[in-house]
Parts: structure tokens; C-alpha cells; sequence
């Protein structure tokens, strides 16, 4: 879950509201230059590689015995289905895969921004650096408004 902030910036009043760190459905991260956030799916649209087993009474349309998937079946995504996948939020629950090293990078490059400096993930335990998304200003003021998820 991540923790909602209101945050006002000092420099040019703007008030705008955000969530830090991970959540159900998402991952954070950020860039180290010009702190802005961003969240990606926390999994990948197609079957759980390693299959499950579910017990029969437990089974629902979602959620039911799956065999493991064999490496040449696991589904590999173009950019388009990335793209595709990052703008339809609400299907993000849907993911039941792990992502591999190399789409979490790609799912990066395709959403953020131009700088050339490290994309860090936000976790907890990162301290809480902002700038403001109006002004780019980063004297800005957090007031913690309770949990996202
Ligand atoms: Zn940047
Ligand atoms: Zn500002």
C-alpha cells in the first residue's frame, strides 16, 4: 500500500495530491533528477508461470488450478502491449505473471521522463522527495493524508 500525501509547494502555491511507494496493483519508482514518480503494473497481464494449486471449493473464474507454463509458452510482449497495458489501469489487477528484468525496463523507458539520470524504486524506507509538478520547485510541503492502495 502506499501512503497518501497532500502536497502544497511554497514556491508557486500549486496543492496536488499523491500516493508514495508501492501499491496492490502497482510498483514506484522515480527518477533521481527531477524526482517525478512513476508507477507500473506490479504484474504482467498472462498466466503465473509457475502455475497454482487451488483447492476445488476455493476456485473462482480467476483464481483456479493453473499447470506451470513452459518457458517457450510464456507469453512475450511487444512494445505496443506494454503501451497498451500502462494506459488501462484498471487491468492492471488482472496481471498474474512475474515480470522479467528486461520488461520492467522497458515498462520504464516507456513512462518516464527525459532525463538521463538513474530511475530509483520508491520503497518505505526512501525518503520522501518531491518537486512540484507545476513549477519543478522542490521546496515543497507533505502532510501525510492516510493510505492508497
Ligand atoms: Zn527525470
Ligand atoms: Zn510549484
Amino acid at each position: 500500500m502506499g501512503t497518501l500525501y497532500k502536497v502544497t509547494c511554497s514556491n508557486c502555491s500549486h496543492v496536488g495530491e499523491l500516493s508514495w511507494g508501492d501499491g496492490i496493483f502497482h510498483l514506484q519508482f522515480q527518477c533521481n533528477e527531477c524526482l517525478k514518480l512513476f508507477n507500473i503494473p506490479r504484474k504482467a497481464p498472462r498466466a503465473n508461470r509457475n502455475g497454482r494449486e487451488v483447492p476445488k471449493f476455493l476456485e473462482k473464474q480467476d483464481f483456479r488450478t493453473t499447470s506451470p507454463i513452459p518457458l517457450e509458452e510464456i507469453i512475450r510482449f511487444t512494445d505496443d502491449n506494454l503501451r497498451s497495458y500502462l494506459a488501462s489501469r484498471s487491468d492492471w489487477q488482472h496481471g498474474d505473471d512475474e515480470w522479467v528484468d528486461y520488461e520492467i525496463e522497458q515498462l520504464i523507458s516507456l513512462v518516464s521522463c527525459e532525463c538521463d539520470d538513474d530511475v530509483m524504486k520508491v520503497s518505505d524506507q526512501k525518503q520522501l522527495k518531491l518537486s512540484c509538478t507545476k513549477c519543478g520547485s522542490s521546496n515543497i510541503e507533505c502532510l501525510k493524508t492516510g493510505t492508497s492502495d
